[in-house]
Order: structure tokens, then C-alpha cells, then sequence
């Protein structure tokens, strides 16, 4: 046998395996579109190395050895087209912002209100356009109750249960202090939220940029002033159920957010007294109504991922399918640097969010300034008045994004390659179209 059909041989076998995987990992993950695709991939490959197998001597030299060259040379693009990984750029003055200002605050303004009445006086801006949006039933309102009972009526449970935690997400630390080194709370506090829930979690200074400037809503005064000096944010992201939100725009979404929420409030609630018990100051900032900083900048320079084209955080483990919780704290700790994972050097190329967004609120061209910072700007109307029209907090572009995908090997290797090359970005954003869709299928959720 001669070195051509070795090589050849051994190159067709790896791509039938690494098929062979595709179509096992897609039947685990359900993903009866990327097991249709890629089995069919897997058989054509067997078939055309019987072809190859039984061709003539000669022949068979040259279709094993083009095979050969033909996967080296791809192996050599995607080894030798090395990504130079662009990460947030900060390129102006960043200001405070007014949580006020925040969109799904603005919606708690009731017409008639003194606060309604106060808020789009200094902010006429808004105006037309909240009103326009409140005409729409609000999410979990009584019409998109009937629509689906038992969803929405468990999405509801979840967000009141997260408002009566609102009370527990601060208190007095103890009077003695631990005198455990930073690099020892550091690691005690990492070890307590993996063990309470979630294993992505990462340390920043507590950028006073990042903290709300004034009180927009809960138990606080609107309008008061928000003064949270703590020097530090603990920031963590719990994964998002893929079956739940494969459903998406549909209820099970928003059950699913509102579980994350939950979690995400039991984990920082725990920790936060953990840390008051150690005799240092803590916050939990629960989703709801108890934010005073902005989780998705602070879990950036926490390391946890990168910005995205759709205007949220993405992980580097589960992508934007991740709800992110917070705790502020004096306990000295070691904060961790701010990753290029390549996430914008992808989202550069890829448009696959903006072309499935309901609401086309995301958008197709290059980043923009918005206060201070390079970033794609959703227009957040839209996206919200989307959200009212659905009944749920939508989803479709956490859903259909390619790092949204299952955390396990196969997709892991993946990701590790786009993190490096170029080339492997490109190639990745084109077998997504082709294997997933262009318009990913939705799939029936195991809770309907
Ligand atoms: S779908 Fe593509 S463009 Fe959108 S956030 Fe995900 S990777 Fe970026
Ligand atoms: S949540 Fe829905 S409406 Fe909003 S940006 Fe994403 S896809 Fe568009």
C-alpha cells in the first residue's frame, strides 16, 4: 500500500470520526436538524471511501493523496491564520448611569403618578415612545395569562418570590474581623459559589463607573442618590436550561429566566451574609428591582466574557445563555483581569442574532459609541416592545447565537479553535448556517 492512501486513508477516517461525533453529540443535545445534516455528511464520506478504496491502483493513489493534501491544507489555514482578539474598547469618558433612565424601569412609571409625571418631565425624550409601548399588555399581564396558565402563572411565583428577598440582600456585619489573606477569601468565596450553584464566577475592583447614579425603583426613594463604595464586585453566571430556551420566544423562557433569577438571588444572598459574618460589608444585587451597579460591564472586567453584538454579556462557557448575580463587598480579595476570548472578533463577522431578532433591534452594522464605550447598540425599544408583545423576555437571539451551545467537549474544541483562529471563525459561523440553519428550529420545551 503505498504513503498516499496511508495518508489519504487516515485523513478520510479522522473526518468520518469527527462526523461520527457531530451526529452523536447533536442526537444527545436533540438537534434533529444537525443530526440530519451531519449524518448525511457521515455516510457520504463512507461511501466516497469505498469509492476511493476500490477504484483503480492509480486512481486510488491520487483521490487518497488530494484527500490528504486537501485536509492538511485546511488544518494549515486554521493553524496558521492566528486571530488578533479585539476586546471592549473604552474610548471617551464614561458617565454614571441614571437607573431611571434603565428601560424596564421606566415602565413602572404608572400614567397619573407623581413619579411618571416627574420622570418624563426632565426626560420628555422617552415619552412618546413609553407611552406607545405601554398600550401593549405588559409581560405576565392577564391577557398573556390566558394564553398559557400554568407558565406564566409559575413565571409570576418566580419574580414576587425574588421581590420578597429584596429585604434580605443586606444587613450589619459582625463587629470581629477575619484576618484570612486576600488570596484565602478569594479562594474560599470561588469554592462557596461553585459549591452553591455556579461554577463561572470572577472578581473586579467595583468600578464606580459601573454603579447606578440614582434610585430608579424598589424599596429605595426614587431619585436618591446611590452610594455604594464597596471595592469590590463578586460576579457569577449560572447557565440557562438549552431545552428551556430553545423554546424561545415562549413561555418557558421567561420560567427559565426567572428560575436563573432566583438561583442567582439564593447564591448572592448566601454570600453576601456569608461575608458580613467574616465582619466585612456586603451586597447582594438581585434582578428584580435591586440592582445598583450594572451587571453585564462588571462581569466583563471580571473575566467572565465579553460583550456581544446582542448587547449582552457572553460567556465563555455557555455563551449568552447565562443570567449573571452579583455581590459587592470590603472583604479584601484578588480581582481577576478582563479576557479576550476573540467574542467580538466573531460577532464582527457573525450576524446571526440581528437576522433572527423578531424585532430586528439588533444591529447589522459595526460597533458604535455609546457613553464612552465601542459597542453594537440594541435599540432597546424595539427589544422591549417585542418582549410586551410575546408575553416573555423573548430569548431568540441567546437562542440561536453559536456560543449558546451545549458545554461539552465537542463544542468546547470548537470554541477553543475560534478563540485562536481566523480562519476557524469564519469556517464556524458558515457550518453553524449550514448545519443548525440560518433560522434555527425551535424546539418543544420539557416544561409546556
Ligand atoms: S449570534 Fe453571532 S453576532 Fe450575535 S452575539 Fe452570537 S456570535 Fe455575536
Ligand atoms: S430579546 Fe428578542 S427582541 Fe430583544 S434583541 Fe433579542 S431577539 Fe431581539
Amino acid at each position: 500500500m503505498s504513503i498516499y492512501i496511508i495518508a489519504g486513508g487516515v485523513s478520510l477516517i479522522i473526518l468520518i470520526f469527527f462526523f461520527f461525533l457531530f451526529a452523536l453529540y447533536s442526537l444527545l443535545e436533540k438537534e434533529k436538524r444537525a443530526l440530519g445534516r451531519s449524518s448525511i455528511v457521515f455516510f457520504l464520506l463512507i461511501i466516497i471511501g469505498l469509492i476511493f478504496y476500490l477504484a483503480e491502483y492509480t486512481l486510488k493513489n491520487w483521490l487518497f493523496g488530494i484527500t490528504f493534501v486537501l485536509l492538511f491544507l485546511y488544518l494549515a489555514i486554521l493553524l496558521f491564520s492566528p486571530l488578533k482578539r479585539k476586546s471592549t474598547e473604552i474610548v471617551g469618558d464614561q458617565k454614571k448611569v441614571d437607573e431611571r433612565d434603565v428601560i424596564f424601569t421606566r415602565f413602572e412609571y404608572e400614567e397619573g403618578t407623581e413619579t411618571y409625571e416627574e420622570y418624563y418631565s426632565r426626560r420628555p425624550e422617552y415619552k412618546k415612545i413609553d407611552d406607545e409601548i405601554r398600550k401593549i399588555p405588559d409581560i405576565l399581564s392577564l391577557p398573556h395569562l390566558k394564553k398559557n396558565p400554568i407558565l406564566n402563572s409559575l413565571a409570576s411565583a418566580e419574580f414576587d418570590f425574588l421581590e420578597h428577598q429584596i429585604t434580605q440582600v443586606s444587613g450589619k456585619e459582625n463587629k470581629e474581623k477575619s484576618q484570612l489573606s486576600p488570596s484565602e477569601n478569594t479562594r474560599i468565596i470561588k469554592e462557596i459559589i461553585k459549591y452553591l450553584g455556579s461554577d463561572l464566577c470572577g472578581i473586579s475592583s467595583l468600578d464606580q463607573t459601573y454603579v447606578y447614579s440614582h434610585v430608579g425603583r424598589g424599596p429605595e426613594h426614587y431619585g436618591e442618590e446611590i452610594n455604594l463604595e464597596h471595592k469590590y464586585a463578586i460576579a457569577f453566571a449560572l447557565e440557562m436550561d438549552l431545552g428551556m430556551v430553545a423554546a424561545a420566544p415562549k413561555e418557558p423562557v421567561i420560567v427559565e429566566t426567572g428560575k436563573k433569577y432566583v438561583e442567582a438571588a439564593r447564591i448572592s444572598i448566601i454570600v453576601a451574609d456569608f461575608i458580613r459574618r467574616l465582619g466585612y460589608p456586603a451586597r447582594a444585587h438581585i434582578a428584580g428591582s435591586n440592582y445598583q451597579a450594572m451587571l453585564p460591564p462588571l462581569a466583563w472586567l471580571a473575566g467572565l466574557g465579553e460583550l456581544g453584538r446582542l448587547g449582552i454579556l457572553i460567556t465563555s462557557k455557555y455563551g449568552p445563555r447565562a443570567r449573571l448575580g452579583l455581590v459587592t463587598t470590603d472583604l479584601p480579595l484578588v480581582v481577576d483581569r478582563s479576557r479576550k476570548l476573540g467574542i467580538q472578533n466573531f460577532c464582527q463577522k457573525c450576524q446571526k442574532c440581528a437576522r433572527n431578532c423578531p424585532a430586528q433591534a439588533i444591529p447589522y452594522e459595526e460597533k458604535t459609541e455609546e457613553n464612552g464605550v465601542m459597542k453594537w447598540v440594541l435599540n432597546r425599544e424595539e427589544c422591549y416592545k417585542f418582549w410586551r408583545k410575546a408575553g416573555t423576555d423573548c430569548a431568540v437571539c441567546i437562542y440561536v447565537c453559536p456560543y449558546s451551545k451545549s458545554d461539552n467537549a465537542f463544542h468546547g474544541l470548537i470554541r477553543k479553535m475560534t478563540e485562536n483562529s481566523s480562519a476557524a471563525q469564519s469556517f464556524s459561523i458558515w457550518a453553524d448556517d449550514l448545519f443548525y440553519g440560518r433560522i434555527p428550529l425551535r424546539r418543544k420545551s420539557p416544561l409546556r
